[in-house]
Order: C-alpha cells, then structure tokens, then sequence
C-alpha cells in the first residue's frame, strides 16, 4: 500500500480515541467548555449510562449562527491565537478539538445564543456528515447533545461497560469539576433520577463536603498556604477515614483536576507515620500558580501538567499538610452501633427480653413495647404475647425501675423529661463527673488503658502508644546528640549474609552505627555484630535475629539510606521491640507514666506504623446510645 494523506474524518476519529474514551470524556469536555463559557448552571441530563444521550445545558457566553460550525472544526478554538498564548493556559480547553471529536463518534446537536444575539442557531453532525447550521429559537447559552456515541466505531462501543459503570465515571468526572467551581450550579440527571443538584453560589468547603458525603465533615481538616507565587487551600482527611483506594483524592492545578506524581509522593510523606502504609488520604487539595509556571499541553486529555519548578510545589504541598495534621488532634472518635430500642417481632426476643426476674438491673429495653411507636416491628400474636409478659415484668418492678419506664414514655410522648422524680433513677448526668481531676486509669486484659477525657473515654492500645513514645525519644535522641547508648559483645555474634545484605549493610551502617549497632562483614558470607543498643539488650532482643529482620526489610522496602525514611525504617523497628507487649501487666506507675508521656508526644495519635493508638467514645454518643439526650 502507498503512503497516503489520511480522510480529515479519519483523522478526527483517530484523534477522537485519544480524547473521547467513554461517555465520561464527552461530559468532560462539554462541561469543560461550559465553565470556559462562564456558565453560572451546567445542566448534565444522561440517558442509559450515556450510550444513549448526553445532553448539557449552560447559560454561558453562547456560540454565534455564524460560528457554529467552526465550533466543531477540528483544530477551531478562541481560546488561543499564538504561541505565547499556549504558554499561559487560563481555560480548560485550548486545543480546539473536543467538539470535532465528539461530532465524529456520534450525532451531535448543538444549539446555542449568545445572550447578545436575538436569534440562536442550531448545528447537526452525524459523524462524516454536518449539516448547516440553521437559525433556532433558544435561550441564551448553549446546548449540546449527543447520541448515540461511538454508533460508527464499533470497537470503542464495546469497550463501553455497564450503564451503572458509565454513570459512575459520569458522576466522578462532573463531581471532580464541581469541587473546583463552588461558584457554579450543577446537575446531574440520569434516566430522569437526579444523581446530585448543587446549587451555584456555595464556599469552597460547602461544595467539597457535599460531594465527599456527610460523614466526612468531621474527619476533615482545612489547610491553606501562601508562598513564592504558590497559593494552597484543601481539606485534608484524618488518618482515621483513610480509604483503600485514591479515589477520594481531588488534586487541581489551576483548578483543573490532575493526577502528578510529584503530589502524590508529597501527600505520602505528609501522612507518613499516620496512617497505615497501604492506605489512601482523603484529600481535597487546590494548587494555584502562575499560568506560566506550568505546562498544561502534555496529555491528550488533559489530565496531566508539568511544573517549572515541581520540587517547590512538592515542598508547600508536603509542609503545609504535615503542619495541619501535626497540629490536630488525630484521635478517632467510634461510634457505638445504633441502639436497637425497637422491639424484635421474633418470639424467642420477645422472651428473652421480658422474662427476667425483677431482681435484675432495670432493663431499659423492656420499655420498648411503651416506647414504641408504631406496631410497625411487632406481628400481632407476638406483640400482645409480648406486652402481657412486659405488663407481668412491670408489676414486679420496683419503683425505681418503674421510674424509668416512665421517664422513657413521657420522653417518647415528647414531655419534659427533668421533672423531679423523673431523673434521679440514675446516677448524676456523667458530663459532671468528667470534670473531676485525677483521672483513673485502668489496665483491661493486660493490653488496654481505659481512661477519660474532657471528650469522653479514652481507649489505649499500650504496645502501640508504647511504641509511639519510644520512637519520639530515640528519634529525639538521635537528632540531637547523636548516639544511642550501646553495648559491647565480647565475642562477636555473627550471621550469614548474602551479597545483596552486604550491600544493604554498606548502605545503612553508619546509620546503624549513630543507633549502637555496630556491624560489619566478617569475611565475604557472614556479618559481625559487635556493640548493640542497650535499650534493646535490656527488653532481651536477640543482635543476630534483630538486624536479620532488619537487613531482609531493608531489602525488601528498597529505601534510600540516607534519607529520613531509612531512620524512621530503623527506629520503628527497635521501637516495636523495645515496647511494652499487648499481655504484659504494667504496675500503676508505669501506666501513669505511659500516658503522662503521651501528652508530651508528637503524633501520638497513632503508632510508628500508622495504626491508631487511641480511640475515644464521646460522652455525646454515649449519652445518646443510653438514651440519655
Ligand atoms: P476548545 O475548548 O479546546 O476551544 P472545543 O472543541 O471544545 O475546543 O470547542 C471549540 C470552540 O467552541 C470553543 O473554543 C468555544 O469557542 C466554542 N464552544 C464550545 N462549547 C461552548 C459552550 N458551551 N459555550 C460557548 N462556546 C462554546
Ligand atoms: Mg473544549
């Protein structure tokens, strides 16, 4: 076959699989050219999964009758002119090629009025095939709509999934430019079901809590920072919502959603030692800079940017997260399962629940039958089997408990509940007692400390904080004077070595050295240890298995030695050894001592690993679990 100039149509669909990938593409870019347009509503109305139709709506600047079908030529924009121009983006569009694209993959209608012109215009493309444009009647904006995607490229059709699937990426891709456009109203509409509908006008946070979901308003801390031209703001997650997955990250460079390497690697350092190595932040993160300062023209889709000067971005982005969460308190608060007051219509529930003797402790769920609200729950026979073996409970019930059962019906019955007699079935309201100062500590199953808060109670893991706490002071000691106190072996206790833990040993072991293990090769298979930390000879660790492990995870992990992360590796793992253990009892001193060192710790929330070491109840869950508020 002879070399041959390609069909512009061929071109535009070759093009087209470049940029249109599957319906999401095609509300990206419509969406994209609605915010250029300075829309203040983008309408977004889906119909099966977008395989059907598109269509969205704006009530942007418009496109004039006379421009309509330059609108959808390829390699048409005014959005640049020249070179210059290039190097400065400030829309999102640039490269005048989605409409082209689009209209070469499906049936394009595109209608639209500048708000300036009486009449609007309307455009047809089907593929090969584009009509003239006509005059329209129309409200000013634009709509485009389009249908039947990829009904002339086979292949891209079937790559299209489920129509759950496409609206999932639809959905993401719209909530992902609705987050950077707080200012403007957006919808999404599919198969008639409105998926989400923000009104215009909202603050940053307002529309960033919204898409993230309700239980992430709490979980959430806001950071901002302002240097060397380089403007931040976001929300960054606590470790405790950390997901499996990246999907909750929204990162943006000038507002326009990216992915980069160089933040991703920034957001890890800032989260490490927080959270779990095989977690992912949630985050909201907007980096804004000089148009100048970065290249956006490196991806067909836009989806990637270079920066003049990456090392800086990674710098602010690392040190104004790391700041933030350094400086928050990172304690989980869980939450008790909803209370099941509800009476189980099951017979054997029904039993079990009022059969008691009258002797036991007042069971508040027996008030269940009283509190009710409906007989929604209960089948008829065993709801009157059930309030007769209540009404039987009720009798024997002494005062007190009675007293209770009242408070729970007038509560129910919406009546003040603080009448005298009404309240004092029960011990004062636990917000006084909180206030007291010594605070008890109790040590359950040799492994937890219970104690409490102005917040409430307060769970700790004590190997993890332990560890924690350890890893603070022989961090601390070795940034400041340098050495760890260590031990001579009088023999040497030596291990074999393979030629890559040689090199791995070469690497590490002047950090090993400042740590007071002292190792070096014994001929050209083995490793002799000849001083090792007194620390860990003290909690009985072995010098021969310790630096084994720590050679094999050296290896493995792959660090660079002389960064941080080969100290953090380091200290970690004798932190972790030198801890108390989950099972070892601690006298009262030493549990007073552990959690005096807690206050004084950085990042004490969680352990060198990431794992939390503390979780708390807050008295206002409790206070609502019992029924209390
Ligand atoms: P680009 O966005 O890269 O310029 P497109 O193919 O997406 O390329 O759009 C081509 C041109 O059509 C745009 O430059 C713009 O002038 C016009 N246009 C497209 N969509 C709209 C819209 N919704 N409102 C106003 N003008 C639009
Ligand atoms: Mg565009």
């Amino acid at each position: 076959m002879g070399i041959r100039q390609l069909h512009p149509h061929l071109v535009n669909q070759i093009a087209a699989g470049e940029v249109i990938e599957r319906p999401a593409s095609v509300v990206k870019e419509l969406a994209e050219n609605a915010l250029d347009a300075g829309a203040t509503r983008i309408d977004v109305q889906v119909a099966a999964g977008g395989a059907e139709s598109i269509r969205i709506a704006d009530d942007g600047g418009g496109i004039a009758l006379d421009e309509l079908a330059l609108a959808i030529a390829p390699h048409a924009t005014s959005k640049i002119q020249n070179a210059e121009d290039l190097a400065a983006i400030h829309t999102l569009g640039f490269r005048g090629e989605a409409l082209a694209s689009i209209a070469s993959v499906s049936r394009l209608l595109l209608t639209s009025r500048p708000a300036n012109e009486a009449t609007g215009g309307v455009i047809r493309a089907e593929g090969d095939r584009i009509d003239a444009p006509e005059p329209a009647g129309c409200a000013a904006g634009t709509v485009a709509e389009v249908r039947n995607l990829f009904f002339n490229t086979p292949a891209r059709r079937k790559f299209m999934r489920t129509a759950a699937t496409e609206i999932g990426h639809i959905n993401e891709t719209l909530t992902r430019l609705a987050m950077a456009h707080p200012s403007v109203g957006f919808k999404l509409t599919h198969n008639d079901r409105v998926t989400f509908d923000l009104p215009p006008d909202q603050s940053p946070s307002q529309r960033c809590i919204a898409q993230l979901g309700r239980g992430v308003a709490e979980a959430v801390l806001e950071f901002d920072a302002n240097e060397h031209g380089i403007q931040l703001w976001g929300l960054a997650g606590q470790p405790a919502i950390a997901r499996a997955t990246a999907k909750q990250q929204y990162i943006y460079v000038n507002r326009r959603p990216v992915r980069d390497k160089r933040i991703n690697h920034a957001l890890r350092e800032a989260y490490r030692g927080l959270m779990e190595h095989d977690k992912q932040p949630v985050i909201v993160l907007f980096v804004d800079l000089d148009a100048a300062e970065v290249d956006v023209n490196v991806h067909p889709a836009k989806a990637e940017v270079r920066f003049t000067d990456a090392n800086r971005v990674h710098g602010i982005v690392l040190a104004a997260i790391r700041q933030r969460l350094l400086g928050a308190d990172l304690t989980p608060t869980v939450k008790l399962p909803p209370n099941q007051l509800q009476l189980r219509p099951s017979e054997s529930d029904a039993q079990s629940t009022f059969t008691m003797s009258p002797g036991d402790a007042p069971a508040p769920r027996a008030s269940a039958p009283a509190a009710e609200p409906s007989g929604s729950a209960a089948e008829p026979h065993t709801d009157s089997d059930a309030v007769h073996a209540f009404v039987d409970y009720f009798r024997k019930m002494n005062p007190r408990q009675k007293g209770f059962i009242y408070q729970r019906v007038r509560q129910e019955m919406g009546e003040q509940t603080d009448a005298p007699g009404a309240t004092d079935v029960d011990a004062p309201p636990l917000t006084e007692s909180v206030r007291s100062t010594n605070q008890p500590i109790l040590q359950v199953h040799d492994s937890y400390l219970v104690t409490q808060d102005e917040h409430g109670i307060v769970i700790v893991d004590q190997h993890a904080l332990h560890e924690r706490v350890m890893f603070q002071r022989l961090h601390d000691r070795i940034t400041g004077q340098g050495k760890l106190e260590s031990q001579r072996l009088l023999t040497p206790v030596t291990l074999e070595a393979s030629s890559r833990r040689l090199d791995v040993l070469d690497q590490i072991g002047s950090l090993l050295a400042q740590l007071g293990i002292e190792a070096a090769p014994i001929g050209p298979m083995s490793i002799g240890i000849h001083a090792f930390p007194t620390l860990l000879f003290d909690r009985g660790v072995e010098p021969g298995a310790f630096l084994s492990d720590l050679l094999d995870r050296a290896e493995q992990q792959d660090f660079e030695p002389s960064a941080e992360a080969a100290l953090h590796e380091v200290l970690d793992m004798m932190s972790c050894r030198a801890a108390v253990k989950a099972g070892d009892p601690l006298s009262d001193a030493e549990l007073t001592e552990l959690l005096r060192k807690r206050d004084d710790t950085e990042r004490a929330s969680s352990c060198p690993h990431g794992r939390p070491t503390t979780v708390r109840l807050s008295i206002r869950d409790l206070e609502k679990h019992f029924n209390r508020t």
